[in-house]
């Protein structure tokens, strides 16, 4: 029935600032927003808001705002019981600075995130968790040990090898569905342009594949969503919005199909589900509050 989340939940502070400053240079901020981030975090959020239930695994730091994050993520549905609270590390945070240009720059400490272990993992009780879902920002180790115990109980496995690092190649051994954008499918495949067309998707895709079994999935931005599988390929085609804010678009989409697998849709279904759930998060500025509820995606459907 469920779905079981394996990721990162950060501190997002993002400040607008009229220029970014230089090495040494001091700017003045033009207003500091907080919010709550991490890919593991929204993508448990938009499984939730899509109807299912859902269990986040992951750490935060004994602190003000690891408290605050967890009732946050509580607040949205998400099941926080598996959620550490360590106080060896800080919570994790993202410090994103915006500048009227459009520009950007990021820095992400992955604080007690990177503390999640293996045997933090292995006691945890897996039976019911239909889908097992993680992305790249906690330790591999980690990751290893969900997709072993989980696969003996029955679990899809699902990972989102993002963002892109060498070590996440050695997972896909252990993954049923692969999820990667345009840009993460040309690191991995070590393509020198990002592939567009479905063919040359399901070209690089293929290339990735340790298993017949495996099917893959590769975000295409506006253009919408291809799934490859040894013996086919389909697009669904994104869906036409005035999009206002797509940082989280991933996260949503992830969240949504692994919602509409954990309610047994097959592959078709669940990725047009989560194509349409991603085209309304992205008419909505932020990542965790733009994820739309299943009734939602529902009219939207209609
Ligand atoms: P990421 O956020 O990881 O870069 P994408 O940009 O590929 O991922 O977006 C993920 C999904 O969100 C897309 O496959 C699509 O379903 C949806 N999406 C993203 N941008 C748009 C858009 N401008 N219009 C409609 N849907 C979009």
């Amino acid at each position: 029935m469920g779905v079981f989340v394996l990721g990162s939940i950060n501190l997002d502070a993002v400040a607008r600032v009229d220029d970014l400053p230089r090495p040494g240079e001091t700017v003045a901020g033009l207003s500091l927003e907080l919010f709550l981030g991490g890919k593991g975090a929204n993508q448990a959020v938009a499984a939730a808001r899509m109807g299912a239930p859902t269990r986040l695994m992951g750490a935060v730091g004994k602190d003000d705002s690891g408290a605050s994050l967890k009732g946050k993520l509580a607040g949205y549905g998400v099941q926080v019981a598996d959620v550490a609270e360590l106080s060896g590390a800080p919570t994790g945070q993202a410090h994103v600075w915006v500048s009227n240009g459009g520009e950007n720059m990021i820095v992400v400490t992955g604080g007690a995130n990177m503390m999640i272990t293996p045997q933090q993992v292995a006691a945890t009780a897996l039976e019911g968790q239909r889908v097992l879902l993680a992305q790249l920002e906690t330790p591999a180790g980690a990751i290893e040990a969900l997709f072993k115990a989980g696969a003996a109980k029955g679990g899809l496995r699902v990972l989102n090898a993002a963002p892109a690092l060498p070590q996440g190649a050695a997972l896909f051994p252990l993954t049923d569905i692969l999820i990667l954008n345009q840009t993460e499918l040309a690191t991995y495949a070590r393509l020198d342009h990002e592939p567009a067309k479905l063919e040359e998707v399901s070209k690089a895709a293929r290339k990735l594949m340790s298993r017949p079994d495996q099917t893959i999935i590769v975000t295409l931005g506006k253009t919408g969503v291809a799934a490859v599988r040894r013996d086919e390929a389909f697009l669904v085609e994104g869906r036409k919005v005035k999009a206002v804010d797509t940082v989280g678009a991933g996260d949503c989409f992830c969240g949504a199909l692994a919602a509409g697998l954990a309610a047994n849709l097959d592959l078709r279904e669940a990725v047009e589900q989560a194509n349409a759930a991603a085209a309304l998060s992205v008419q909505k500025p932020g990542a965790a509050p733009s994820m739309p509820s299943k009734r939602e995606v529902e009219v939207f459907l209609e």
